[in-house]
């Protein structure tokens, strides 16, 4: 075994990441080749839910309804501590693996563009080191693994936890696949994503344009009544939307019927909302300037995320003890070359030294402009979240160079490092009820008053993404 791998003795049950790691690894690889979008990741939750039985966690399947969604239990008793494990992929992202290019495999739709396959094959890592470690040690508690669905679109956390799946946590651990290895301390939006659809009356645009009334105008006129909104929102608040409708391709056609999906943004679950009952004013005004019909559906949620600082400091100290993977020749000649094809105008990034796996130093909470599902887990439990550096600096989340990387060994040896800290984190929290408990007591201070209100309403179901 190299240096690298050497498992402090501090953590014995983590040597079986190691010795598993080509199963490990061929999940990984499997979520990438296999890669589905939101709530439709059949094969993959079929692979993940074969590999837990086989490893011994007792599987649940049809989590809250969702088909796709499961969990694997091992132990019994208190704490009960969740891993989180996602595992969708990203629509138009297909792309073959170590390429230096734009590189679309012909008849793929979609790709791992956000590293969810090495996310799913870490936290089932996680799952499995805990269990080895509650089964050596005898000692009372459970480890729950989650395969959570749809965060890239569907939200599938944020309904598992408006369901109760995860109520009887006392703990939730997690990770993200990334450009540098840090705990998370910075804060995301809450969000509302919501289809607008309008509905006119088609008629002949030269011959008779008096008869018709255009669902399109009355959508071009929501989304510049938007654009004025933006100067009168609370700083962070972001609004973004794609038309998915135009009403056809026929400009000789009033269009009698146009749709957008609308994203909506805000730093706060209250703030997301009135910002959302804003715009359905905007898209009522729109229907009226044009004598259309408006209709809105809402398609999902998610809250924002509640930073636990005791087990911000638990994972942290895991990450002091245990080291951090050195990158070989061939890992940094390959990053290096990668650093070449668009990453090298990005801010801090060195092509030379394109790998930063070294542990940063805790940074204060920042406000971030993206989402994630995860928000609502940490509403529900202590929750906190790590960053590996699977990828080269500068890559973005959601680009071709994130699926490129997204099965290299380097990419791999990373995520199994993610795993190591998730799994010594979750044992820090068996081993000292104590620490635990500040947690859950912080935690009681940070959702006060009103705890978790879920954001989505209680009749919405999920939906794919592929079928809105
Ligand atoms: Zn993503
Ligand atoms: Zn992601």
């Amino acid at each position: 075994m190299s240096e690298q791998n050497t498992v402090p003795e501090k953590h014995p049950y983590l040597s079986v990441i190691d010795e598993k790691a080509d199963m490990l690894d061929a999940l990984g690889d499997y979520l990438w080749d296999n890669a589905e979008t939101a709530f439709e990741e059949f094969k993959s939750a079929a692979y993940m839910v074969d590999l837990l039985k086989k490893e011994g966690f007792e599987v649940e399947e049809n989590l809250t309804g969702i088909p796709t969604a499961f969990s694997g239990r091992f132990g019994h008793g208190k704490p009960v501590i969740g891993i989180l494990g996602e595992f969708d992929a990203l629509s138009g992202l297909q792309q073959e693996a170590e390429a230096f290019e734009k590189k679309p495999i012909p008849g793929k739709v979609c790709g791992q563009g956000c590293g969810h396959n090495l996310f799913g094959m870490a936290s089932v890592g996680a799952a499995i080191s805990i269990k080895k470690y509650l089964e050596e040690s005898k000692s009372e508690g459970t480890v729950i693994f989650f395969g959570t669905p749809a965060e890239e679109g569907g939200s599938g956390k944020s309904f598992m936890a408006r369901d109760g799946a995860f109520d009887e946590l006392d703990a939730a651990v997690t990770w993200h696949p990334a450009a540098t290895t840090n705990v998370k301390t910075n804060l995301s939006l809450a969000n509302y994503q919501v289809v607008y659809r309008f509905d006119g009356v088609p008629s002949h645009a030269g011959g008779k344009p008096e008869a018709g009334r255009s669902a399109l105008d009355a959508l071009e006129l929501m989304n510049v009544g938007v654009q004025f909104l933006r100067e009168h929102m609370t700083d962070h608040c972001r609004v973004h939307y794609a038309i998915t409708d135009t009403g056809g391709y026929s400009p000789n056609v009033v269009q009698g019927h146009a749709e957008a999906i609308y994203l909506i943004r805000a730093p706060k679950n209250q703030e997301v909302k009135e910002l959302y009952e804003r715009v359905n004013k905007i898209a009522a005004g729109a229907a009226l300037m044009t004598e259309t019909k408006e209709s809105h559906e809402f398609i999902k949620a998610c809250s924002n995320t509640v930073i636990n600082n005791v087990l911000v400091h638990v994972m942290y100290s895991r990450m002091e003890e245990i080291p951090v993977p050195v990158p070989t020749e061939e890992d940094l000649e390959f990053a290096k070359k990668l650093s070449k094809t668009g990453l090298a105008g990005m801010p801090g990034v060195d092509p030379e030294n394109p790998l930063h796996p070294e542990v940063r130093p805790l940074a204060p909470s920042d406000q971030q402009h993206g989402s994630t599902d995860v928000g609502d887990v940490s509403w529900v439990c202590p929750t906190v979240q790590l960053n590996a550096a699977t990828w080269a600096v500068g890559t973005a989340a959601h680009s071709w160079q994130a699926v490129s990387q997204g099965k290299r060994p380097w990419a791999h040896k990373m995520a199994r490092y993610a795993a190591k800290i998730m799994a010594a984190t979750a044992v820090e929290l068996i081993k000292y009820p104590e620490v635990l408990e500040d947690a859950k007591k912080e935690h009681l201070e940070n959702v006060a008053p009103t705890g978790y209100e879920p954001p989505i309403p209680a009749d919405v179901k999920p939906k794919a993404i592929s079928k809105l």
